[in-house]
């Protein structure tokens, strides 16, 4: 990091072990910390407030978008506007997102603990372009709620909708975001809650995300009315415009197949 002496502003130098480097600008004037960088095709700014007392900033880094694709990029796509404020980032422990990224043959992608990370936003704001024709989608169990969907071609988890078009939320897993090399903290924010720790695989790691609070539970609520209210439930990729039925016939495990992927 360093300062122009005339005018004022410093430059700030980011590598990391992946090999990516960049070159930020920084401003601190008035109370408020500025840092940007543009670069074709992929604008960054973040802009912070320093409280009166100089103990608080209140910053935020500005929307972008994300491009979309599965590992082997026949399924690509972007999500909108995507900020930490634009959706809701989570750690889910369960069974049922274990059991899809076994029946996947990607329990990789969970966490050590077998944990999925998942970023919620509305189905709206998520376009799939190309490679729609290997879009599928997998029904745990007759009666489940949770249509998950993934890339027939690589089997890349893409994300879970309810089984209903009109829902507002589609639950993106990471793998299906490309960050271009940015870490997925300064993209989505960091996780604010875990959910159902019980079926974690192991003891929790001391940086796992804290446990829902009601501020949290507040928080995803206000959102969740927030698209339903904007009618950010459609355009969905995930549903037909016109029958409102899922663009892929939903698979439904059998109880053997269940059985399987239930015990791993
Ligand atoms: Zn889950
Ligand atoms: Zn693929």
């Amino acid at each position: 990091m360093g300062r122009d002496e005339t005018s004022g502003e410093y430059s700030v130098l980011y590598a990391d072990a992946r090999g990516v480097s960049r070159i930020y600008h920084m401003s601190l004037e008035d109370r408020v910390w500025r840092i940007w960088r543009s670069a074709p095709g992929f604008n960054q700014r973040f802009e912070g407030r320093l409280s009166a007392d100089g103990r608080n900033i209140e910053a935020h880094w500005e929307k972008s978008d994300v491009p979309l694709h599965c590992w082997c990029g026949h399924v690509r796509g972007v999500a909108i506007g995507v900020s930490p404020s634009s959706g809701f980032r989570f750690v889910c422990y369960c069974k049922d997102c274990q059991a899809f990224a076994r029946f996947l043959g990607r329990a990789d992608l969970l966490d050590r603990v077998g944990g999925t990370d998942i970023f919620q936003m509305p189905p709206g704001r998520v376009k799939l372009t190309t490679g729609t024709d290997a879009m599928r989608c997998l029904r745990l169990s007759p009666r489940s709620p949770v249509l998950r969907w993934y890339a027939e071609c690589c089997r890349t988890p893409i994300g879970n909708t309810a089984a209903s078009s009109r829902f507002p939320i589609v639950a993106i897993i990471h793998s299906l975001l490309d960050h271009e090399g940015r870490p997925r903290v300064e993209v989505l924010g960091p996780p604010l809650c875990r959910i159902y720790e019980r079926s974690a695989v192991g003891p929790l790691p001391p940086n796992a995300p804290p446990p829902p609070s009601l501020r949290v539970f507040g928080r995803r609520a206000s959102k969740l009315l927030g698209w339903l209210v904007r009618g950010l439930n459609r355009p969905t990729p995930f549903f037909d415009d016109c029958t409102k039925a899922p663009r892929a016939k939903p698979h439904v495990l059998t109880p053997s197949e269940r059985a399987t992927l239930y015990s791993g």
